[in-house]
């Protein structure tokens, strides 16, 4: 590294032997970043292809207020989605405000009181739990008399062929797939996989509707869940598609009977995708997809480079630097409390917004243990920049995403690496 480099490191409090160390680790990635900008090339063009295709045009970038009839921008912008993730139709709103809430939207919206939903691929994310039923809550889909069914993935991690068969019944009405690993230590699932599920799924029975939990997925390879046969493909615009410049935001694209069904339910019956403001967020929204292939080739690379560092400091990481990706989180198995929070302090110190408070474990609403997060970042909770978080409970792991640019993203991982061997934990 270079001297004018080097001191700038120094001046961002990380020492001369650890930003030589990232050097080193560096120069034995150069081939998976090779990969990680290709793909990155053809998502840009298949986006930019779906803008020009759907003919975007300047009056797009304009919001409407009120009830929002005849807005043309938001409008294009769900035709814009439905063309990347090759769909009949897609929802793409503000009033969307998480993923947690495009996910219930898919869920209630397409389920009906006698129905079953079966996860096939293991319990579904932890905020799900409330939505589903799993754990007792006002307005969940158990209250309304929706079933729920789960099966394992198992121990060697593949699909219980013989046990999903076993627990599809007349009232499956739909199955839940998560592509993305969650806070649980299992692999993510490739699109590839996902696409072997469903097409099992539909060999029992095809009019099961088959819903993807895309969240962190988008753009990590160049095919998506919808291409590969989900009638549903759903994220957060705080993650991936939003390129870190929407400022909220979900998307459910899917066929035009599901995405019809979950606008009755975002809106009203009656009302679908006829109504709903933009206000005015559209040029964050179609800027941020724009962007979206880019800024997630910069969080891919962080996480690659962040779990070759820890390896290389005898921490284990999942997934390995060696192993093939289909999303952007990475996990460290820190296997104490006292790491965890030290590494979040690090991540928490290298961001551009709040860099001076310290993150502190506490109990978010939908999460069973306390969370620990770390994020400094210019869209509130937005977890496609960097942010580090873990639930404080074994093996106290550490997931982390997003870096909108890889020097960033860089600069965080050795800062919280500087912070493991400060606090004296390694
Ligand atoms: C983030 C995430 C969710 C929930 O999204 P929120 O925006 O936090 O509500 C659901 N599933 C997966 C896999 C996620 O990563």
């Amino acid at each position: 590294m270079n001297k004018d480099m080097l001191n700038m490191y120094e001046q961002m409090g990380i020492d001369g032997s650890l930003a030589d160390r990232g050097e080193k680790v560096l120069s034995e990635l150069s081939g998976r970043f090779t990969i990680i900008d290709e793909t990155a090339e053809y998502n840009q063009l298949k986006v930019l292809k779906a803008m020009q295709d759907a003919r975007v045009s300047e009056s797009c970038l304009h919001g409407t207020t009120g009830y929002g009839y005849n807005d043309a921008g938001r409008d294009t912008l769900e035709e814009v989605y439905s063309k990347v993730f090759h769909t009949e139709d897609a929802l793409v709103r503000p009033q969307i405000t998480c993923g947690t809430h495009a996910l219930a939207l898919a869920l209630m919206s397409n389920l009906r009181p006698g129905d079953e939903l079966l996860c096939p691929a293991g319990k579904p994310y932890d905020t799900l739990d409330e939505v589903i039923g799993i754990r007792p809550s006002k307005g969940s889909l158990a209250e309304y008399g929706i079933s729920y069914r789960q099966v394992d993935l198992l121990p060697d991690g593949s699909f219980d062929l013989e046990g999903i068969r076993a627990a599809v019944t007349d009232k499956t009405r739909m199955v839940e797939i998560q592509r993305s690993r969650g806070y649980a230590t299992r692999p993510t699932l490739s699109v590839e996989r996902i696409g072997e599920l469903i097409s099992f799924i539909k060999g029992i029975r095809s009019d099961i509707i088959c819903m993807v939990d895309n969240c962190y997925g988008e753009f990590a390879g160049i095919i998506e869940p919808s291409d590969v046969g989900a009638d549903m493909t759903v994220g957060s615009l705080i993650k991936n598609p939003g390129g870190g410049l929407s400022p909220i935001g979900g998307y459910i694209a899917g066929t035009a009977e599901c995405v019809e069904n979950a606008s009755y339910r975002l809106t009203s019956p009656g009302l679908g995708k006829e109504v709903g403001a933009s206000l005015h967020v559209l040029p964050n929204m179609y800027q941020g997809l724009f962007i979206a292939p880019t800024v997630t080739a910069s969080a891919m690379k962080t996480a690659i480079f962040a779990a070759r560092m820890l390896e290389d400091m005898g921490i284990e990481v999942s997934p390995a630097s060696s192993d093939t990706r289909y999303d952007i989180i990475q996990e460290a198995i820190l296997k104490s409390p006292d790491k965890l929070i030290a590494f979040c302090k690090g991540i928490q110190a290298a961001a551009p917004v709040d860099s001076y408070v310290t993150p502190e474990p506490w109990d978010m609403p939908g999460y069973d243990d306390q969370v620990i997060m770390a994020a400094g970042a210019f869209v509130s909770g937005s977890s496609i920049e960097l942010s580090a978080d873990g639930p404080l409970r074994e093996p106290y792991s550490v997931y982390f995403q997003g870096g909108i640019t890889w020097p960033h993203g860089k600069y965080g991982i050795l800062r919280a690496c500087q912070e493991l061997v400060d606090s004296g934990r390694l």
